[in-house]
């Protein structure tokens, strides 16, 4: 593990690898190392005046926007929203596309959430994990030499486990970069995201009044307990990173759970692969 680094981030849905890990992508793309990101649904379900067809296009071209705005790579899976199951086919299909990117770092949600998309893609990155290095297993994909790192990206939930940050990093940086990003999730920052809060009528009309919404009230109320207080959080591993001082300092934070199905976090993977 050495010179460029591919990191590969998978969510449920098209918004989450930005929502989750939008800083930590930035911080790759800015040092120059490849990074993935993978949807495993078509985010087809998510909204409430548009049906499922116009949706998938909608939500796809979204994608296209991220990838441009941030540098990334993003493949979306024809799955249906809300009809993920981790079945043996899709383990499949996650081994595939895991090998076929063969990435240093993964991350990915903790099985325990309240979607069922959540919950069964984390499952699956579970499945597929050790199953990577297995080559009986999909032969026709070579297998990867050694496992990846995987890593969780941070929650909320309590029950069985609540989430643990082995990794808590700095992200303020690239803050508008991660804005800019979420900026390209329209129908999710601007339309779905804020009926389901009942909240629609706070968003504002014009892009730029939007983006600046999003950026301040907007975010921080839509996905308050997700993401924009892990700094706040998590400010204890801020300090034990940077120096009480400085971590201290940070105003956005992103946080990663190493899982034990991966290859483990030693002192020298740690440095290379959070190198910020
Ligand atoms: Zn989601």
């Amino acid at each position: 593990m050495s010179g460029t680094l591919c990191l590969l981030v998978i969510g449920p849905h098209p918004d989450d690898c930005s929502i989750k890990a939008g800083g930590i992508a930035a911080k790759y793309v800015e040092a120059g190392h490849d990074v993935t990101f993978l949807s495993a649904t078509d985010g087809s379900a998510g909204h409430h005046e548009m049906g499922p067809q116009k949706l998938a296009a909608r939500r796809k071209r979204e994608t296209e926007a991220v990838a441009e705005t941030l540098g990334v790579e993003y493949q979306v899976f024809n799955i249906r929203d809300g009809a993920l199951e981790p079945t043996l086919a899709n383990r499949r299909r996650f081994i595939r596309f895991i090998r076929e990117v063969d990435p240093d770092l993964v991350l990915g949600p903790r099985p325990n959430d309240y979607h069922p998309d959540h919950r069964y893609c984390a499952q699956l990155l579970q499945d597929a994990a050790y199953m990577l290095i297995v080559p009986n297993v999909c032969p026709n994909t070579p297998s990867l030499s050694a496992n990846p790192v995987i890593g969780y990206v941070a929650d909320h939930f309590q029950k069985p486990t609540p989430f643990e940050p082995d990794v808590v990093l700095d992200v303020t940086d690239v803050e508008e970069r991660k804005i800019d990003a979420l900026h390209c999730h329209e129908s999710q920052m601007y339309e779905w995201l804020p009926y389901t809060f009942g909240e629609l009528e706070a968003v504002p009309e014009g892009d730029a009044e939007r983006r600046e919404w999003l950026a301040n009230d907007g975010l921080s109320h839509l996905v308050a307990n997700t993401e924009m207080n892990v700094a706040d959080r998590f400010r204890e591993g801020l300090a034990d990173r940077y120096g009480a001082e400085a971590g201290m300092q940070v105003e956005h934070a992103e946080a990663v759970e190493i899982s034990e199905y991966g290859a483990p976090l030693t002192d020298e993977t740690a440095e290379t692969l959070f190198f910020f």
